[in-house]
């Protein structure tokens, strides 16, 4: 049979979430998405209007089918929040199991403000909804993973170098991220033999990258100083995760696979 995945954070076409969706179902994945509860009302209406239908069209001309879309918050506070543990637990009793999980959501309530200018509580935010959220998906999601399966997350060069503007802790959400990577690779990969690699994509004009609102200007900068000087596509992120999630990645995990034009290698721009 073919393999099945869950995405989280998925609200509209926009994002990396989506063109994952994409490439994993032009491999033959069948598709299941978490949506942010105050998101979710418009996402499966304009689904059902057909809204996204211009972007769901696949290599071989079909169209994407999304099999259900969950209800998820990542920071619950109450059960209608509808945390973790839930949406597996429902997941469980759709499906039995899946094969692939991938985490593409993120949130810093702070992200304008400098680090020096943030708040504990914007601070324990952005790592509450941006890391903590990926140990909490796979700690609730790996009981009813297949063995031999992957997981997935998307983390930003911010983490490892200066990026003035992402702020609010979110460049320290994405360090934990990549940290956890290596750990969860560890313990994920002894216990159930699946694998934790996260992407550190380049910049893309999602809707959450227009809120932090300097991604024009991180879109040109990588396309005059990247060795590859051309924008990056979301298809491009959604295939490389694709690979990863596939059999010919058997071996990989515990890495952060830079999908960004090669800009990380850069030392200085020229
Ligand atoms: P996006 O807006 O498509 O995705 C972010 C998603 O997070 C949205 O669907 C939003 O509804 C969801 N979300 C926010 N708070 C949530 C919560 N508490 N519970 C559940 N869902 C919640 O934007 P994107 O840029 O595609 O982001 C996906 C991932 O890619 C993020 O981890 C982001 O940091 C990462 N990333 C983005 C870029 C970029 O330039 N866009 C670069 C590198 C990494």
């Amino acid at each position: 049979r073919g393999k099945r995945a869950f995405i989280a954070g998925i609200a509209d076409d926009n994002g990396y979430g989506w063109a994952i969706a994409k490439s994993l179902a032009a491999a033959g994945a069948e598709i299941l998405v978490g949506t942010w509860v105050p998101a979710l009302n418009i996402f499966e209406t304009s689904l059902r209007r057909g809204k996204f239908d211009e972007s769901r069209v696949l290599p071989d001309g079909s169209l994407m089918e999304i099999t259900k879309v969950y209800p998820l918050d990542a920071v619950f506070d109450s059960p209608e929040d509808v945390p973790e543990d839930v949406v597996a637990e429902s997941v469980k009793e759709d499906f039995g199991t899946i094969d692939i999980l991938v985490h593409s959501l993120a949130n810093g309530p702070e992200v304008s403000k400098h680090l020096l200018e943030t708040s504990r509580y914007g601070y324990l935010a952005a790592i509450s909804a941006s890391s903590y959220s990926y140990v909490s998906l796979l700690k609730h999601f790996v009981p009813i993973m297949n063995p031999g399966g992957a997981s997935i997350s998307l983390t930003y060069i911010a983490s490892e170098r200066i990026i003035p503007g992402y702020g609010g802790g979110m460049s320290s959400a994405k360090a934990a991220l990549e940290s956890d990577t290596k750990v969860l690779a560890f313990e994920a990969g002894r216990k159930h033999r699946i694998r934790v690699n996260t992407i550190s994509a380049g910049p893309l004009r999602s809707r959450a990258a227009k809120a932090i609102g300097f991604i024009d200007m991180m879109i040109d900068y990588s396309s005059e100083n990247a060795p590859l000087q051309k924008e990056l596509s979301a298809e491009e992120v959604g295939n490389a995760a694709a690979f990863l999630a596939s059999p010919l990645a058997s071996a990989i995990t515990g890495t952060v696979l830079y999908v960004d034009n090669g800009l990380n290698a850069m030392g200085v721009g020229v």
